[in-house]
Parts: structure tokens; C-alpha cells; sequence
């Protein structure tokens, strides 16, 4: 990738590299991906720094070191179908683009998802298929993952999600517990899901049939 945000991702990795990220594929996926396309024009100057932006629709692009640790949490190993719920920039779906083979990402708000698609067009992204629905349902026509993350906050794990999962998959997903969110991470062994937090979460509300109702939470 050349172009005039080149140090800017640099930097960004350097970051995220003094905050413990270690796994090489990962960096190398922010090195990679023009973060800058995915957040409206009048933020382009702050696409690098490790902060959440507004996309519009009430939406953020998530902080790029809350996105490292979500795809450190997958511990992908490059041959992975990759479901994520929550599109929103696209910016997530285009780090995993650079890790896996095969992404289908979910976004409920029409215009978002086409945003998204445009934007991950720009970046010459060819393997994410971006879907405009209720990814709290998941995404049947392409099921099992063998990784499920969901980018917004959910009252419960959405089971549609568990039944699409793999054998061996994970899933990672902000859970809403009062006013705090805890992020968590189940893996499936036949039909038993073993669960393990890992750390707090901040995360906009999931919606959609399993998620919460508009004006919730
Ligand atoms: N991963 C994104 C950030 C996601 S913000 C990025 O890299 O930019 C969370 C997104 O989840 C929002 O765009 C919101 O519209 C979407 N969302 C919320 N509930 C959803 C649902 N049930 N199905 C699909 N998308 C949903």
C-alpha cells in the first residue's frame, strides 16, 4: 500500500505495538489497511490515531487497539471463514480481509453497508461480501464460521451465531451487563460452548431480533 498516509500507519502500528500487540499478522494487517477511507473526509487527519470515530447513523469506527485485541482473541491461522456482525466503516472487515480468506459482514443500517462496500472497494478489498440485514440472525447461506465476531454490544450470546459456528470455532462478543459490557469469548467443542471473559468492552448496542430494541440501552 503507497500512498501519503504511509508513516500515519507506521505510527499506528508502532502504537499498537507498545501497547502488547504481538502478533505479527495482525500488525501487519494495520500496516496494510488504509484506515483513512473508512472514516468520513472531514477526519481523514485523525484516521490514525488510536481513537473511535463517528461514521454517522449514531455509528463509530471502533479504536484500532480494541480491534487488535478482538482479532488477537480469534487467534486466526489464515484459513478461517470469518463472519462479522456490525459492518459499520467496513474498516474491521478489511483487517480481517488481509488475515483470512473468506469474510461476510453484516450491517443493519442500509446506507452504512454501502458505504462500507464502497469503501472497501477503494481499498481493492476482494474477499469480504457485505451484507445489508440482521446479522443477530447471522448469515445461514454461508455458515459454519470458524470465527464469529459481533462489533456491537448484545444482552445475551445471539444463538443463531452459536449454531453457525464450526467445530473448534470461536466467537467473540461484548456482553451487556447493566451499565458495564464485559467481552467474551465462546468456543465450540461439539454441541458444548465453553465461554472465558476477557475484559471489559465498549461497544454500541447490537439490534436486531436478538439484540436490544431501539431506544434500549
Ligand atoms: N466494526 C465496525 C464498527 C462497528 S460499530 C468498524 O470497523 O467500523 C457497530 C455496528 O453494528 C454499527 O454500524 C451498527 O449499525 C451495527 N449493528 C448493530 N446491530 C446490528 C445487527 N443486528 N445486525 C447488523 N449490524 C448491526
Amino acid at each position: 500500500m503507497t500512498d501519503s498516509y504511509g508513516g500515519y500507519r507506521a505510527r499506528l502500528v508502532e502504537a499498537l505495538r507498545e501497547q502488547g500487540i504481538r502478533d505479527m499478522a495482525v500488525l501487519r494487517a494495520f500496516g496494510e489497511t488504509p484506515r483513512h477511507l473508512f472514516v468520513p473526509e472531514a477526519l481523514r487527519r485523525r484516521a490514525y490515531d488510536d481513537a473511535a470515530l463517528p461514521i454517522g447513523h449514531g455509528q463509530t469506527i471502533s479504536q484500532p487497539s480494541t480491534q487488535a485485541q478482538y482479532l488477537g482473541a480469534l487467534d486466526l491461522q489464515g484459513r478461517e471463514r470469518v463472519l462479522e456482525v456490525g459492518t459499520g466503516s467496513g474498516y474491521q472487515a478489511a483487517l480481517l480481509s488481509h488475515l483470512v480468506p473468506r469474510v461476510v459482514s453484516v450491517e443493519c443500517v442500509r446506507e452504512l453497508a454501502e458505504q462500507a462496500m464502497a469503501a472497501l472497494a477503494a481499498a481493492g478489498v476482494q474477499n469480504v461480501l457485505v451484507i445489508a440485514g440482521d446479522g443477530s440472525l447471522g448469515w445461514r447461506p454461508e455458515a459454519p464460521y470458524d470465527a464469529v465476531l459481533v462489533s456491537a454490544a448484545s444482552p445475551a450470546v445471539p444463538e443463531p451465531l452459536l449454531h453457525q459456528l464450526a467445530e473448534g470455532g470461536k466467537l467473540v462478543v461484548p456482553i451487556q451487563r447493566g451499565s458495564t459490557q464485559e467481552l467474551v469469548r465462546v468456543v465450540r467443542r461439539g454441541d458444548t460452548f465453553a465461554h472465558d471473559h476477557l475484559g471489559e468492552a465498549h461497544f454500541v448496542p447490537l439490534r436486531g431480533r436478538h439484540g436490544f430494541p431501539q431506544g434500549e440501552a
